[in-house]
């Protein structure tokens, strides 16, 4: 069956998640002093970039909750760059939490893609996370006019990779699930979950690491996306 929709994941995907938190967290190093405390930019944004990664990691994996990374991410960053202040973390946290959403970098070729898109096929986004700050990114990128839905678990009431998010998408946008690719950057929440849900699913993987396991294509640049779009339709 011709290909009608697609369903997009935001963060890594379309929304330079790396580039806007690096942003955030310079604001972030000016605003509470963090050079005071000899704390090195650099340094900051690659500790967070691995305690991040790991703690969102247990959570897709459902071995940590998201509201745990509210209070334990920059109590964790903090305490590997010598300081041990919780209270302290708490106000960094809802700082970053406050301003990431707010910033705008897309991935290289998304706005374009989107554009190319539009009116071909609905989109749609289906992304793990809290309604209120998915929607803040897509709104501060601008590019929420592409979308027909966005989905997020908090709305679903399940996350990626359960099946149930993407069958929620479906009924919602009454789509068949042979007319849907996915986009995802994430090999367990967006590929496995589109595996799960029966749904073709492209791999953007844009680091080239790691093999396309359960993935029915791979890309490493969004402007790749078309032309396999162009080949099944
Ligand atoms: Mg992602």
């Amino acid at each position: 069956m011709p290909v009608s929709s697609l369903f997009f994941d935001l963060d890594h995907t379309l929304w330079d998640y790396d580039t806007n938190s690096a942003r955030t967290l310079r604001q972030l190093h000016q605003k509470f002093y963090l050079q005071e405390r000899a704390v090195d930019i650099d340094n900051l944004i690659r500790v967070f970039h691995q305690v991040n990664t790991h703690l969102w990691d247990l959570t897709d994996r459902n071995l940590l909750s998201r509201d745990a990374i509210r209070t334990e991410r920059f109590h964790r960053v903090l305490t590997a760059l010598g300081i041990d202040n919780f209270r302290f973390s708490l106000e960094l946290s809802e700082y970053y939490l406050a301003e990431l959403p707010r910033q705008s970098e897309l991935m290289g070729g998304a706005r374009q893609l989107l554009e190319a898109l539009q009116g071909r096929f609905t989109l749609v986004v289906i992304t793990n996370g809290f309604d209120e700050i998915q929607g803040t990114k897509i709104e501060s990128a601008g590019i929420g006019h592409f979308f027909a839905d966005v989905v997020t678990s908090e709305r679903a009431g399940d996350k990626k990779p359960s099946a149930r998010i993407f069958d929620y998408a479906l009924n919602r946008n009454s789509l068949l699930r042979e007319e849907v690719v996915m986009v995802g950057d994430n090999l367990l929440t967006d590929i496995a979950g589109a595996a799960n849900a029966g749904i073709r699913s492209v791999y953007f993987n844009p680091q080239r690491s790691g093999t396309p396991h359960g993935a029915t294509y791979e890309i490493n640049h969004l402007d790749e996306l078309m032309p396999i779009l162009s080949g099944l339709n």
